[in-house]
């Protein structure tokens, strides 16, 4: 099976993206403007991804990916996993 990189493995290892996304709190519901089941974040509430309808394979990589994204973005988190004093 190929590996499918969904991130740059220059800014953070695969290891390190699933530890920082397995850090953070997640929750789900179908709220969206589009059907289907939203990954929301469980500090703000904002989108984190939407997954495929029921019945799709969904990619864990695509979802570390969408994770530590929004906690980058969203949160001001470093890829090294900590929070940055600006935060
Ligand atoms: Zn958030």
């Amino acid at each position: 099976m190929a590996t499918k990189v969904v991130w740059d493995e220059r800014l953070i290892t695969r290891e390190r993206a699933a530890n920082m996304a397995g850090t953070w709190g997640l929750k789900v519901d179908n709220r969206g403007v589009t059907p289907g089941v939203y990954l929301r974040c469980g500090q703000c509430d904002g989108n984190v991804m939407l997954l495929p309808p029921s019945g799709y394979l969904v990619d864990p990589d695509a979802i570390i990916s969408a994770v530590v994204r929004h906690m980058a973005m969203n949160h001001n988190y470093s890829l090294s996993g900590a929070p940055s004093a600006a935060a």
